[in-house]
């Protein structure tokens, strides 16, 4: 029986003795040993009565099984939702009471709440701990080791998974099984993936790029998998020697260069740095150049939509911007939907393969962002240079108005960031009776305000200078690395 996702990435690998998964304890999982794996915890799932179709909740620390989970899931045919490690029983709440599981797997440690939950949607509850151990293993270790695939065709859903969170309540983005084997397919080739690589994997794997962008690209390449608990410095700069691909989110590079181990001779075996979720300052594209000889590559893309645009692996990986949209996805600037010329600041719409089916349970909120022409209004701000190139300008919910005239955060915050003394800054609007809204920006760093006042008199218009600057010691971030401008706005709101 067909199942898209399942035939393409797990089943081509059951014969496989190469190493998939190395974890921090050193103990590595062969591709043949990881199948038979998943098929016993596939055994699991559906011994607690799940059918395909249903719902799948997982909060568990990242573990090699935590992985096989995944494919369980998947061959099992059920809908794969995982959930952030840092989110609260009363967070994880919403989640559940909004998807209905029907089987929860979560940390020993939460296991108390998450029982009292579980019973109020009728779900069966599993652990698994950071060991990889607990009731889950216990009940998977003496199943079969092959298990009969579910059917589970292009359009069937595979995950659910909701977003960030950073604007506002996450939403549910429904994935089918064609949404998310189609952006494999395009990252694979694109970044020219294969069973040779090594991949240095330090982000969680509940969030999109951590979870399809690297696991999927890495099991259709048949590539190793160096499979970190969280991201260690020590351990990143240790196994880079060793490794030839890296994903990270902005602050994983931020963070390697504070290091005076991150060397050129440290990435000799390196092929490829990548990095997204967030803006990768030029800065720390450049420096990183400098300190290693290596050109991050950054992408862009989102959970409802996979990844949208990328930097060219053969080509100008040019800092600031995001690259190319990927074959098969079709991008376009608009206003109020319709396009605009080349060069001009508008909303990025996306349609392809790989866009999500819609929002769990938001049917008006899918109406509004999901176009019947198969556009979707992904909600950043950006513009598309003659090449075709896209740089993004930022979220629209991040737009400043101000006195009648839009001021784009990122403009301001280019400015800053090239002073002396500033680390990063975050630039937002406030209510303000005159002007609609007050520019306030946010600095870390040891700048001088006269400095960065005069900085920003020298290059940009009047109504785009700050009202105010305040310091800060760090940005509030999500574990994402995405600033969140919403708990500054609202910091600062009348103060
Ligand atoms: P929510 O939708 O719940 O507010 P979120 O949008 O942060 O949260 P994600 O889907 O995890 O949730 O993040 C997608 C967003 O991340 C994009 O819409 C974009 O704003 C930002 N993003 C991703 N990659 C990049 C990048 N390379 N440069 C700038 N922004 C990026
Ligand atoms: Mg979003």
């Amino acid at each position: 029986m067909p199942n898209l996702l399942y035939d393409t990435l797990i089943a081509p690998h059951r014969e496989n003795t190469n190493t998939f998964l190395i974890s921090d304890d050193g103990e590595n999982l062969t591709y043949a040993a990881f199948c038979q794996r998943a098929s016993q915890i596939a055994h699991v799932i559906a011994e607690a009565g799940l059918l395909p179709g249903d719902r799948l909740v997982v909060q568990a620390p990242k573990s090699g099984q935590a992985v096989a989970l995944y494919a369980a899931a998947l061959q099992a045919g059920v809908v794969y939702l995982p959930l952030n490690t840092a989110y609260t029983p009363a967070e994880v709440a919403y989640f559940v009471e909004d998807a209905s599981p029907s089987l929860i797997v979560c940390d020993p440690a939460r296991e108390g709440d998450m029982t009292d939950l579980a019973a109020s949607v009728g779900a069966t509850v599993l652990t698994l701990d950071e060991l990889g151990d607990g009731s889950l293993r216990r009940a998977a270790d003496d199943k079969p080791a092959t298990f009969q695939t579910a059917d589970r065709g292009p359009v069937d859903l595979a995950g659910l998974l909701y977003t960030s969170g950073t604007t506002g309540r996450s939403k549910g983005a429904m994935m089918s099984h064609r949404n998310l084997l189609s952006n494999a397919r395009a990252l694979t080739d694109l970044w020219q993936i294969t069973d040779k690589d090594r991949l240095v994997h330090a982000l969680p794997i509940f969030h999109t790029h951590g979870l399809f962008v690297a696991l999927n690209t890495a099991l259709l390449a048949g590539a190793s998998i160096r499979l970190m608990a969280r991201f260690d410095l020590d351990m990143v700069l240790e196994e880079l020697p060793r490794s030839t691909l890296m994903m990270g989110v902005p602050t994983f590079y931020t963070r390697m260069l504070a290091d005076h181990r991150l060397t050129g001779e440290a990435c000799r075996n390196m092929r490829l740095f990548i990095s997204g979720s967030a803006p990768l300052l030029a800065e720390t594209h450049d420096a990183f150049t400098a300190r290693t000889g290596h050109k991050i590559l950054e992408r862009y893309g989102m959970t409802e939509t996979n990844m949208i645009t990328s930097n060219p692996y053969d080509g100008d990986r040019i800092a600031g911007t995001v690259g190319h949209p990927l074959p098969g996805v079709d991008v376009k600037i608009t206003d109020n939907g319709a396009e605009v010329p080349r060069g001009t600041i508008g909303m990025i719409e996306v349609r392809g393969e790989n866009v999500f089916k819609g929002y769990w349970n938001m049917p008006e909120k899918t109406k509004e962002e999901l176009r019947s022409n198969g556009f979707f209004i992904t909600g950043d701000l950006g513009v598309m240079d003659a090449d075709g190139r896209i740089s993004i300008v930022g979220r629209q919910k991040d737009l400043i108005i101000t006195g009648g005239y839009n001021v784009y955060p990122k403009e301001i915050e280019d400015v800053l960031n090239r002073c002396d003394g500033v680390a990063e800054s975050a630039v937002f609007g406030v209510p303000d009776a005159d002007f609609g809204e007050a520019i306030v920006a946010a600095i870390v760093g040891r700048a001088d305000e006269d400095t960065l006042r005069s900085a920003v008199a020298d290059k940009l218009a009047k109504f785009k200078w700050p009202r105010r600057y305040v310091m800060m010691d760090t940005l509030p971030r999500n574990t994402m690395g995405k600033v969140q401008k919403n708990i500054l706005r609202q910091d600062y709101t009348g103060v």
